[in-house]
């Protein structure tokens, strides 16, 4: 029997924005969307048009995204034509493949909040799903609070979604916006709206609040819902949306769903998913949730005794599914033959060939696990973590040498009496036979050791001048007696390319160090620089 397409649509960037403590930059945003892109996320919802200076200029150019890249925004204000609201026009004049608009679907909302008719509210939905579709676009709508409102009016919250449905929208999203409906309530709800409405034409986007929100999601694609909105590591307001990153392994690899459904995340792409929230949580400059299901450290994590000698005889006698399926990791054992896939298929995403069975694998394997348990982030820092092997492999040239480095940070009065700090670096290096000294200021000791080191490299400056850093993070580990500092640099250079490059110390110049010279190195390695 032909499986049925389930699709699934990340509002990391829009609801996952709205995370306590999460602020999206337009490099976060444009770098997650890739990321959701090649992971195989049907819809990624990049933001609120015309609501931030971010999502505006998010929205007014091209990305070249092959999802279904969705702009956000509120269907017509009650009381104007869809010509004459500022919102909607900014929505309208996104550079969107698909626009997500938002609408009341409970009496009570329509009534008390947007103080309308709930004739005028359908109006508004049908107008906006119109207007939205005469400009080409692909289009949903989130029915905001529709299980309240459903049991509240359950003829008014199907009107709201038949008027989109009716008027050609793609999508009609069943939103439990207080995230307090209980899985077999759903089910139940869900049932009864796809009688009315073609089940491949209702989502469901539900929120956690009492930590059901996947439970809740899968009842509704039992009940006949196919699409499914949530966000990356389960980001969101108060407790959270539902979590793609558990929903999307149980769709893969449960057989209820995986005997009946395909979804556009490749096994391949499975593989990269306990990359995908790590990164994501690096970015965010957070600790991952060492027990999330199927990603997190411990996940697949089993202390010695019995299970770890029943491990050792069969994992599947302890685990639920293969962590590799997921490109998590057993813990404990250590079959060296598990690690060291691990490091072979990090390799070859770095494009390094090398034989299988080469000793020096074996090597590196023991380095990375060494340098991980004092502080090192390899998920996070993938320039660091091919030149890690490259240098293990033999494969990188000494291009120079930093004999010496000095910062001095000055806090004194300036002329105009007022308190300034000032920082300045001097730097010595070698290249080849040629000794040079370089000195900047800058607005920290970090920044001026940046502008002082990347100055003068002699014959390699010119494959360095492209090269910026775009974002710092330093994160203080609590490892033991004391604490250690990991400071993770993202670069960029003038093709657009990124990565990202770690340092670890006890003091905080010495671990941005490390993370600057392995930027730079990488790049020289990177442009193919003679040695
Ligand atoms: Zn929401």
């Amino acid at each position: 029997m032909p499986k049925e397409r389930l699709f699934l649509f990340d509002t990391t960037l829009r609801d996952g924005a709205q995370t306590n403590g999460v602020d999206f930059t337009l490099a976060d945003k444009l770098a997650i969307a890739a990321m959701l892109d090649e992971l195989g996320i049907d819809y990624v919802e990049g933001g609120y048009p015309g609501a931030n200076q971010t999502d505006s200029e998010l929205f007014g150019k091209d990305r070249k995204l092959d999802t279904t890249f969705t702009a956000f925004g509120m269907t017509r204000r009650p009381g104007r034509s869809a010509s004459n609201d500022p919102g909607l026009a900014a929505l309208l004049e996104a550079k969107a493949d698909a626009i997500c608009f938002v609408a009341k679907s409970w009496d009570y909302h329509v009534k008390v909040a947007l103080e309308t008719t709930e004739e005028e509210n359908l109006a508004s939905i049908r107008d906006s799903v119109r207007a939205a579709k005469g400009k080409g676009r692909e289009v949903l709508l989130d029915c905001e609070h529709f299980f309240d409102g459903y049991k509240a009016n359950p003829k008014y919250a199907l009107a709201c979604a038949k008027a989109a449905y009716d008027e050609g929208a793609r999508w009609v999203v069943l939103c439990d916006t207080n995230g307090g409906t209980l899985p077999d309530e759903v089910e139940k709800l869900v049932g009864e709206v796809v009688k009315v409405i073609p089940g491949d034409h209702v989502g469901i986007h539900a929120h956690n609040d009492t930590d059901q929100a996947v439970a809740n999601s899968f009842a509704a694609v039992r009940a006949g819902a196919r699409q499914i909105q949530g966000t990356l590591n389960g980001l969101g307001e108060r407790c959270g949306n539902a979590n793609l990153v558990s929903i999307i392994p149980t769709l893969k690899l449960k057989p209820e769903f995986a005997a009946r459904f395909d979804i556009g995340v490749s096994p391949a792409a499975l593989k990269k998913l306990a990359h995908v929230s790590h990164a994501l949580d690096e970015r965010l400059n957070r600790a991952p949730n060492r027990h999330a299901p199927y990603v997190g450290e411990s996940a697949f994590a089993t202390k010695a005794g019995i299970h770890a000698s029943a491990i050792m005889k069969d994992p599947a006698t302890y685990e639920h599914v293969a962590p590799e399926t997921i490109g998590n990791r057993r813990k404990v054992l250590v079959s060296e033959q598990a690690g060291k896939s691990n490091v072979l298929a990090e390799l070859e995403r770095g494009g390094i060939k090398v034989d299988k069975d080469d000793p020096r694998i074996g090597r590196l394997l023991e380095i990375v696990k060494e340098r991980e348990a004092i502080g090192y982030a390899y998920e996070a820092a993938d320039a660091s973590f091919e030149l890690l092997a490259r240098r293990t492999l033999g494969k990188v040239p000494n291009y120079f040498d930093v004999t010496q480095f000095d910062v001095n940070v000055e806090q004194r009065n300036n002329a105009k009496g007022e308190r300034v700090t000032v920082t300045m670096a001097v730097v010595k290096v070698k290249v080849g036979e040629d000794n040079m000294i370089s000195a900047a200021e800058g607005n920290g000791p970090v920044n001026a050791l940046d502008l002082a080191l990347r100055k003068d490299l002699g014959k390699y400056q010119k494959y360095i001048a492209g090269l910026k850093l775009t974002d710092y993070r330093v994160r203080i580990l609590n490892g033991g007696t004391e604490a250690v500092t990991r400071v993770l640099i993202e670069s960029e250079d003038e093709k657009g390319d990124r990565w990202t490059t770690v340092g670890v110390s006890a003091n905080i110049i010495d671990a941005s160090f490390q993370a600057l010279m392995d930027s730079i190195i990488f790049k020289l390695v990177k442009s193919g620089a003679p040695a």
